[in-house]
């Protein structure tokens, strides 16, 4: 499986993967997903937001079943194991249970846009799943060529007419469980190949919108200039120092500059922040203070509270598998899920690099076993 799914959306420069939500190299990941799903037995539907769902057993006559699955799509130039390792795993697992066995239905996942790299909203299949990201703003969104996701998704082959919280999907779902490559390094440091999700920080991204006046970088006097850059400036380094006093963590990974030229000085900067933290004040201090800073006020668009994971589940996987308890700053579908009720718990695969959305992301093959042989636990605990 990782050798089909290695050259897909992989650039040549960076190494790095480019997986958008609803394009060409999406359109295939989908179609191997297909393949490895009826090469299976698996019955697959896609739900109104355009998850992938592949069913061992009829989950309406049985259901509600057990849902493994996670990703396929990825950051700019993100790393190989954030997401596929989720399916693939599920996949790898499945192979090793006696499927004659089971009592429940069994899925694996396969979520549509999980990262929001073109469209700017993490986790938009699931959202829209399960009706915390309205429908009309979703298809309304656009990628930085002003192609809407309404206009993705139907040259894509999925009609964003019925893209809406999907009742019936949901009522199939019994327990996700998520394994996903761990993006940072508890579990090198604690000596454990695997570990058990507590809690997703609270996290989210706001806007600064700083305007100056557009203006040559040769003529215009120190003193008569109304440069946006400055704010920026102010506002990167106060990210890094309000996120240190809150004990919290801030970032600013976009811009765009306007006019966008080396000699001119720019009218207008518009700079994207990540803030997450174990706290949701400590976390909107930080973004105020930045906000100030900056002299304007961070505008939000997304905010997602802190996600709780079912505590039974989550005790029960960590007994059963012998795994430790970690909290994440990462925002997954499985938290998503969580939010909505459903009971979900998230694996996760030790990263010696403790490097993701990166090439630089890794799991050993080892561990990767170990993740598969802990999901064949889970199948035949849970299904
Ligand atoms: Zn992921």
């Amino acid at each position: 499986m990782w050798a089909d799914l290695a050259p897909v959306g992989r650039d040549g420069g960076t190494g790095g993967y480019r997986r958008y939500a609803w394009t060409s190299t999406d359109a295939l990941l989908r179609e191997w997903f297909r393949g490895e799903a009826e090469g299976r037995g698996l019955e697959v539907v896609s739900d109104r937001a355009g998850n992938l769902w592949a069913w061992h057993g009829d989950p309406e006559a049985d259901g509600p079943g057990l849902v493994l699955g996670s990703h396929l799509d990825s950051v700019p130039d993100g790393g190989a194991f954030d997401g596929p390792l989720g399916i693939v795993s599920a996949f790898a697992a499945l192979d090793r249970v006696d499927r004659s066995t089971l009592r429940r239905p069994v899925a694996i996942a396969c979520f549509a846009d999980e990262e929001g790299a073109r469209f700017g909203v993490a986790c938009a299949g699931s959202r829209l799943l399960t009706g915390v990201l309205d429908p009309d703003r979703a298809r309304a969104l656009t990628d930085d060529d002003g192609t809407t996701m309404a206009e993705a998704m139907a040259a894509a082959g999925h009609d964003p007419a019925g893209v809406d919280r999907d009742e019936e999907t949901l009522r199939r779902i019994g327990t996700f469980v998520e394994l996903h490559v761990e993006q940072g390094r508890a579990l090198v440091d604690q000596s454990a190949p695997l570990g058990v999700a507590e809690a997703i920080w609270p996290h989210g991204r706001w806007r600064l919108d700083l305007l100056g006046r557009a203006d040559h970088a040769g003529t215009t006097r120190l003193a008569d200039r109304n440069d946006p850059m400055l704010a920026l400036a102010n506002a990167v380094l106060e990210a890094r120092a309000a996120a240190e006093r809150h004990g919290t963590v801030a970032t600013v990974g976009k811009l765009r500059v306007r006019p966008n030229g080396v000699n001119a000085i720019p009218s207008e900067v518009t700079a994207w922040l990540d803030a997450r933290g174990p706290l949701a004040d400590a976390v909107r201090a930080v973004v105020a203070d930045v906000g100030k800073a900056a002299g304007v006020t961070a505008v939000e668009e997304s905010w997602t509270p802190s996600t709780d994971f079912d505590a039974d589940l989550r005790d029960r996987l960590a007994d059963v598998l012998a795994a430790p308890v970690l909290a994440t700053g990462a925002g997954h579908d499985a938290g998503i899920l969580a939010a909505a009720g459903i009971p979900a718990a998230m694996l996760f695969v030790r990263n010696p690099t403790g490097v993701s959305h990166s090439p630089a992301e890794h799991a050993e093959t080892g561990d990767c076993l170990a993740g598969v042989a802990a999901l064949a636990r889970v199948i035949e605990t849970l299904a």
